[in-house]
């Protein structure tokens, strides 16, 4: 027997949409190799599920957070290599070169202890030296990059394969990305003296979608890939993900009646109410409470009333006579944008999706 009940809410990606992204993507840059970001459990798609969709789609790595994420590919027969994009605790950084998988380098320090560990498992650890154009999160700083070379040449136990940066405004300050777009090309040619190079990557969905770089031969898109733009684009993506949960239970409220904590809505009429089983545990975010936010019910859109409680929300269903209980309803999708549910809940639409929580089943479909 088991102690599962229906699902009250689930997240459905369609990975069909997943993999039309990529080729849309590469269609705009035929010349750029590509790492798609699955990161955060794929952006809330579901890790495992998604690389295996994209796994035979001729990519070069998955950009994944942590060790943690790149093992999880490893166990799903994953045959891509997972490429680690935030720093590695020293703790892990055996691991990183037992397995051969590719890390990024910001510090002497760690180049050390890579070589170490590359020496004594008789093979070579891969590296990425990630350079910092301005995102001031990891990377060798500028006035640093003259001395690399010389600093790397007796760590000969390292394959430096690639130069990794990241753009912290590609979608909001055009003429800071153009002159880090410079800056990154001097680091280019610096390193390029040295080291063998084979992946060259600054730009994530907004840089591959805003700007050319003219050294680089990689791009890790995360965000574009699941089918959303950060900027406006020609680009025709697909969202691949919809978060679906079900009508628990209907009654009509009289006027003048309160709906959920706070009292912060109050019935201005009889109102049919309709009970939806999902909450802010569910990743549903709270702040969304008495927002104008409106959902869909079979392609009707009904305002959802008063606040978000853990586990259910309450809307207005007085003019969907149709709508029953245990129909399903869609809290991001077609019918509501993911976009304006970041912008009611006053946040960005990455957030939302890595926001989706444990709870919810994914639920891959083809189509
Ligand atoms: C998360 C991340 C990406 C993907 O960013 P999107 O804006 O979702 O495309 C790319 N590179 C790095 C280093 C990241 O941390």
């Amino acid at each position: 027997m088991t102690h599962d009940s229906p699902a009250r809410a689930w997240v459905e990606v369609n990975t069909a949409h997943l993999i039309g992204n990529l080729k849309e993507l590469r269609r705009l840059h035929p010349e750029l190799k590509m790492m798609p970001v699955v990161k955060a459990n794929a952006y809330g798609h579901g890790l495992e599920a998604v690389a295996r969709a994209l796994d035979t789609c001729g990519i070069a790595f998955f950009g994944v957070a942590n060790p943690g994420e790149a093992r999880r590919l490893q166990q799903a027969g994953v045959h891509t290599r997972p490429f680690i994009l935030g720093p590695a605790f020293p703790e892990e950084r055996e691991e990183i070169v037992a397995n051969g998988w590719s890390a990024t380098v910001s510090t002497l320090e760690e180049a050390a202890q890579y070589d170490r560990l590359a020496a004594l498992y008789q093979t070579k650890a891969h590296l990425h030296l990630c350079v910092d154009t301005g995102m001031g999160r990891a990377g060798f700083l500028p006035d640093t990059w003259e001395k690399l070379g010389e600093a790397f040449a007796p760590l000969t136990h390292l394959c430096i394969e690639g130069v990794v940066s990241h753009f912290p405004a590609a979608d909001e300050d055009e003429s800071f990305t153009l002159r880090e777009i410079e800056e990154f090309e001097k680091a280019v040619s610096l390193l390029k003296q040295h080291f063998p190079l084979e992946y060259i990557h600054i730009a994530a969905s907004a840089g591959l979608l805003n700007f050319t770089v003219p050294s680089s031969t990689m791009a890790r898109p995360g965000l574009a890939l699941y089918g959303i733009s950060p900027v406006p684009t020609e680009a025709h993506l697909l969202p691949a993900l919809r978060l679906m949960s079900r009508v628990t239970l209907i009654r009509t409220l009289p006027a003048g009646h309160g709906v959920a904590y706070g009292r912060t809505f109050i019935t201005s009429r009889p109102t049919r109410v309709a009970t939806v089983g999902i909450g802010y545990a569910d990743g549903w975010p709270r702040k969304l409470s008495n927002r104008d936010v409106k959902v869909s019910v079979g392609g009707v859109l009904c305002p959802m009333l008063g606040r978000v409680t853990m586990d259910q929300i309450m809307i207005d269903v007085t003019h969907a006579p149709e709508v029953r209980e245990g129909d399903e309803v869609e809290l991001i999708g077609p019918h509501v944008p993911i976009e304006q549910i970041a912008e009611k809940a006053d946040t960005i639409v990455w957030e939302i999706l890595t926001g989706l929580g444990p709870r919810l089943p994914r639920v891959h479909i083809e189509e």
